[in-house]
């Protein structure tokens, strides 16, 4: 029996409670959602009756909560360099905290955040880290899991310097963790193509981050080359990253346990994508 958990990023539309059967229905064992939509800076708040047919369709679908990644909106920035737009990003940032404590759920994945090219690195990630801070202060129960990026931009993550130098800052390191997004990674310049390749990767992020901070992990293809920068994902095995990358980690112990989650260009076969993980595990 495989100990890996996979799924995709489904949709919530016409509610939250529609996303466990929507993952239930391709046969995930996992699955990611946003809590509120995702380009709106404000969202009614959860009523009771919403929270309770989550919890019974979650219920449903055979799914732990463990094994569901909420993702933040795409909005928030927590190393915005501009006082009022970060606070603004930490309020937000601190409800969809709550949103997922309140689901029964314990991990929320968010994109670290961006300089805008106005400030330096360093103190963009402290600004992220302060943000960290107080959200874990203000809120209990839910792990902050923090995403790596392709470094897109001005976006921050994309090392994994960055990341260690996050939780390194963080005060409560038992409720900090982060997701690793395949594509991300590789546009990042990490190569996972090959055996030797992927080993080399995966020895850098456990030296820098730590397999323990794994909370979860984004199976995505990628259109663009090797540490292009760029994050356009693709169906698996159709990309610049190829199958064997996926064979890699389906049958690394170390990523037991967690969710897997696609988020890949074609969620019509998201099922087969599934069934096609699930396939490479070997004996
Ligand atoms: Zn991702
Ligand atoms: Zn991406």
């Amino acid at each position: 029996m495989s100990n890996k958990y996979v799924g995709a990023h489904v949709s919530a539309s016409g509610g939250v409670f529609n996303a466990p059967l929507n993952a239930k229905a391709i046969g995930a064992k996992a699955f990611a959602l946003f809590t509120k939509n995702q380009r709106q800076w404000h969202a009614k708040p959860l009523d009771e009756e919403t929270i309770e047919t989550f919890k019974t369709n979650l219920k449903e679908s055979g799914i732990d909560p463990r094994h569901v990644l909420p993702h933040d909106s795409y909005l928030i920035n927590l190393g915005h360099p501009e006082e009022q737009k970060w606070q603004k990003s930490l309020d937000a940032f601190i409800d969809e905290v709550r949103r997922c404590g309140e689901l029964g759920l314990d991990k929320l994945n968010f994109h670290p955040g961006s300089h805008l090219k106005k400030i330096d690195e360093s103190a963009c990630l402290d600004r992220i880290a302060e943000a960290m801070n107080i959200a874990l202060e203000e809120t209990e129960g839910v792990t902050l899991v923090i995403e790596n990026t392709a470094g897109q931009g001005s976006n921050l993550g994309h090392r994994f310097e960055h990341l260690g130098y996050l939780i390194d800052k963080t005060k409560d390191k038992s409720r900090v963790g982060v997701c690793l997004d395949t594509c991300h990674t590789f546009t990042a310049g990490y190569d996972l193509r090959t055996k030797e390749a992927y080993e080399e990767t995966m020895k850098a992020f456990d030296t820098i981050v730590g397999f323990e901070y794994l909370k979860g992990m984004h199976l995505n293809d990628s259109k663009p080359p090797l540490g292009s920068r760029v994050d356009r994902h693709h169906s698996l095995g159709c990309g610049e990253i190829g199958w064997d990358a996926f064979g890699f980690i389906m049958n690394d112990p170390r990523m037991d346990d967690i969710p897997l989650i696609l988020e890949t260009i074609d969620d019509t076969i998201w099922a087969q994508e599934i069934r096609a993980l699930y396939d490479l595990v070997k004996g």
